[in-house]
């Protein structure tokens, strides 16, 4: 079995190597490629932004190509949040902002701390400004194509990621916690039990969404947990780096999951019982000491080092969470996931 996946970055590869267990061939294009795929061939992304070149408007048009629904609504904020607000899905309270939208205009809207986030192309809280009453006086450039958010004050943050067949048949992981610095995520955990109280209702706002969009593979839903409720932050359409832990905390993994849905493979519910984890190597040279750890399994991506760039994660699974907390505790010495260890073993104990 053939799979063709837009984009070429860590996820692909990670598709990639799912795809080489299970044996389908995963071909990754890049946005700039000449050669499109055999007409036979289902086409995925890894990404939901591409430049708009005569191969990926090629790419759309292809029998193969999958969610051409989709992409467009989910990869533009104002168009997904008409969505989720169709849906009547709870979000955070928000407008589309313009060349002639005034700042005093959103703020009598939208209060006095807002997130200004641009439309399209933003990713780790890149393409983002907060705008706080009184202490920004300008809009960045590239505010006339942007939405506008109030800040919401969440008591933490998770995502549900499932993924739908072509027949329509869904399943889930169960919630994954969230931790995010400067917009980027850090760490993420997940632990039986913990967010029981909102699983259904988490499946049941995703599986809205996917049914809408006809939508096939893995998609994952970020959400704030504000006053016991679940509030839609924003909706990815592919596999997610807050998914990353299902590489060694679930029987069948996201990537493997995604290629599953695409193939028409079996698509049954993963097995997730003990305590999955995931931190990002954000910003940070490779370094042999993380192989020191016998619970660490690496995962590099082999890109070149930018400050804040996600170079790799690490993923950790026990069905014990004493134990889990014993190597956040040994982990914590590594100084550029300290904050993220502490967080964890918090919410462990
Ligand atoms: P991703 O890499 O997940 O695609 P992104 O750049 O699309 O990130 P968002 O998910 O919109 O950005 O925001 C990044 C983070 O910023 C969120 O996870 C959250 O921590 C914070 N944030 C975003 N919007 C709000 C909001 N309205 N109120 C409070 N915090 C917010
Ligand atoms: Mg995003
Ligand atoms: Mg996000």
């Amino acid at each position: 079995m053939k799979v063709a996946v837009l984009g070429n970055g860590q996820l692909g590869t990670m598709l990639q190597q799912a795809g080489q267990r299970i044996g389908i061939d995963v071909h990754l294009l890049n946005t700039g490629a000449e050669l499109l795929p055999p007409l036979d061939m289902p086409i995925t992304a890894e990404r939901e932004h591409w430049p708009v070149n005569r191969f990926t408007e090629a790419l759309q048009r292809h029998p193969g190509w999958l969610n051409s629904a989709a992409f467009p609504v989910l990869s533009n904020r104002i168009r997904q949040k008409t969505l989720i607000d169709q849906l009547e899905l709870p979000t955070a309270a928000w407008c589309a902002v313009s060349a002639d939208t005034s700042l005093e205009a959103l703020h009598q809207t939208l209060g006095p701390d807002i997130f200004l986030k641009r439309a399209s192309g933003g990713y780790d809280g890149r393409g983002q400004q907060r705008l706080r009453e009184g202490l920004i006086s300008d809009f960045p450039t590239w505010a006339d194509d942007a939405i506008a958010e109030q800040a919401i004050f969440f008591d933490t943050e998770v995502s549900i990621i499932g993924a739908r067949s072509r027949d329509g048949q869904v399943v889930y992981y169960r919630l994954t916690e969230n931790r995010h610095e400067d917009g980027v995520l850090t760490i993420s955990l997940s632990q039986p039990s913990r967010f029981d109280a909102f699983q259904s209702k988490a499946e049941k706002m995703l599986r809205q969404v996917m049914q809408a969009l006809d939508y096939v593979g893995v998609m994952a839903m970020e959400c704030f947990i504000v006053d016991g409720q679940l509030l839609v932050n924003e909706i990815a359409p592919r596999v997610h780096n807050s998914g990353h832990w299902t590489q060694a905390g679930a029987s069948i993994c996201q990537f493997e999951l995604h290629l599953r849905a695409v193939c028409g493979l079996p698509l049954p519910q993963p097995v997730q019982s003990g305590y999955g984890m995931m931190i990002n190597l954000l910003g940070v040279p490779y370094d042999a000491i993380w192989l020191k750890h016998g619970a660490a399994q690496l995962h590099w991506y082999g890109k070149s080092l930018q400050p804040g760039r996600k170079m790799g994660h690490l993923n950790f699974y026990h069905p014990s969470a004493v134990q889990l907390s014993d190597w956040l505790v040994e982990l914590e010495g590594l100084a550029t996931f300290e904050n993220s260890c502490k967080w964890a073993v918090s919410k462990l104990s």
